[in-house]
């Protein structure tokens, strides 16, 4: 190879000699040979190809730069962060942190063997859904339930079940697009089902579901519309309604709740989101909600309700597509367990302990950090304590927002030092990540758990620095 190259980038190290350097022998340790040899190619070629002909260039400043690449490698790519949206359930940000009780769980399903499909009482194999059914039961007052990657699946696995190469009844008013890839009407396609509309985006009365009722019905579709509301001229069908005429006309009839909540969550102060229990109450056959959003635990969906519906959406073969893995099982069963004592959920749960913390807590937590911020970022940003309003997240009652208190944060510099402010924040070693609202970086202090870490972490800003 060296014969090869113009005599200029003969000047550049061999691959062996870096490797005989202190600090790459202390890479190689650290990181092992390949890792190491790797990041030298790496190097070494970005330089054949950048450096001009005749300059050569310091062997320790190869070094550091290789060096520099293994960091980068060896970075985790999944960080954890502050989120200071204002938003407790943040899709992008992972919704909701796990109980410590759901932690313990699934870290010892992660460690340990765990009888996940294995019966002790009986010593023969088990089903892995048993480990929660009985408490969902329990919470929800439903006949029967099963469990599934998230509510998508959900959704997925009951439309596939009962309605492949039929009809699902849904009002135009529930169409909903919930974000990313998931739209009803492609969910539906994907399912194999066949949409049938009715009603109007504004209006749909019970005659016309009735109207649409027939041999080919596999179900009707009522769909909670938590991330968005038509106000004014409007008509649904009340859930208990639907259920008579699914009834009458013997279909079943399935409610997507969404974010799907246990509790009442006016106790909280907030409006209230239908739970579980009404939703089974109402009559609805079977009710479909996530585990990561309101309720505060692992990523998962929930189907519960009439025994014979969940018997033939276990029978199919989807279901084993879409089940859940042993650690979230776990995590899920530690949840569900703390609402078996709702008065203490607040304390034990972080999503409601979020969502309850008081706001003159939260001010006075603002008051203690606004002179922290701005003796770090200096005079070039106006820090100060300011009122906000956080919300909830994930679809669930956008609407519906909590007063809050926060920090602004105003460059004197405009546009371009609020971007390079927001870029330094995200940089930190533990990123902290805001909204930028008025010409201010605001960080909603709602979900500031650990004070002393993100007091620590500020030791490592750039403002204005930005590289
Ligand atoms: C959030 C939501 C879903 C999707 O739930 P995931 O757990 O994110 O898969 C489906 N339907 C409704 C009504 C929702 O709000």
């Amino acid at each position: 190879m060296d014969d090869a190259s113009p005599s200029s980038l003969r000047r550049l190290p061999s691959v062996d000699r870096l490797l005989r350097r202190p600090d790459l022998v202390a890479a190689v340790a650290q990181h092992g040979r390949s890792e190491t040899t790797l990041a030298i190619r790496e190097t070494l070629g970005e330089l054949r190809e950048i450096l001009k002909p005749g300059t050569s260039i310091d062997e320790r400043d190869i070094v550091a730069s290789v060096l520099s690449r293994i960091d980068v490698r060896a970075d985790t790519r999944m960080k954890r962060l502050f989120n200071l949206t204002g938003t407790v359930l943040h899709t992008n940000l992972g919704r909701a942190i796990l109980a410590e009780e759901a932690i313990e769980a699934a870290t010892a399903a992660m460690r340990h063997a765990v009888s996940l499909e294995f019966d002790l009482d009986s010593g023969k194999r088990g089903e892995r859904d048993d480990h929660v059914r009985a408490l969902v039961c329990e919470l929800t007052g439903a006949e029967d339930a099963t469990l599934v990657n998230n509510n998508a699946a959900a959704v997925l696995l009951v439309l596939n079940t009962l309605s492949t190469g039929r009809e699902a009844v849904v009002s135009r008013g529930e169409l909903i697009e919930i974000g990313g890839a998931f739209r009803m009407p492609e969910i539906m396609a994907g399912a194999g089902a066949l949409l049938r509309e009715v009603g109007t985006t504004n209006r749909t009365h019970p005659r016309d579901y009735v109207n649409a009722l027939g041999p080919e019905t596999g179900l009707i579709l009522k769909v909670h519309t938590s991330n968005y509301r038509i106000e004014g001229f409007t008509a649904e069908v009340d859930a208990r309604d639907l259920a008579k005429i699914a009834r009458q006309h013997n279909v079943p009839l399935v409610n997507d709740l969404g974010s799907g909540t246990l509790v009442d969550l006016s106790r909280f102060g907030l409006r209230k989101e239908p739970t579980v229990r009404e939703a089974v109450d109402e009559g609805a056959d079977l009710v479909t909600f996530s585990g990561d959003k309101l309720l505060g635990g692992p990523q998962a969906g929930f189907i519960v309700g009439r025994k014979d519906l969940i018997a033939a959406i276990n029978r199919n073969p989807m279901k084993r597509a879409l089940r859940v893995d042993k650690m979230r099982l776990a995590a899920c069963e530690a949840t569900l367990k703390l609402y078996r004592d709702p008065d203490r959920l607040t304390e034990r749960l972080p999503t409601m302990r979020f969502l309850a913390r008081s706001v003159k807590d939260v001010r006075k937590q603002a008051s203690r950090l606004a002179p922290v911020l701005a003796e770090v970022l200096g005079a070039a940003v106006v820090v100060e304590a300011v009122p906000c309003r956080s919300q909830i997240g994930s679809g669930a009652l956008p609407l519906d927002t909590i007063a809050s208190f926060g920090l602004s944060l105003k460059p004197k510099g405009g546009g371009r030092a609020l971007e390079q402010l927001s870029t330094a924040f995200r940089r930190l070693p533990r990123p902290v990540i805001g909204r930028i609202a008025e010409g201010a970086l605001i960080f909603d202090l709602r979900c500031l758990d650990h004070e002393n870490l993100f007091r620590e972490n500020l030791s490592s800003l750039k403002p204005g620095g930005a590289s």
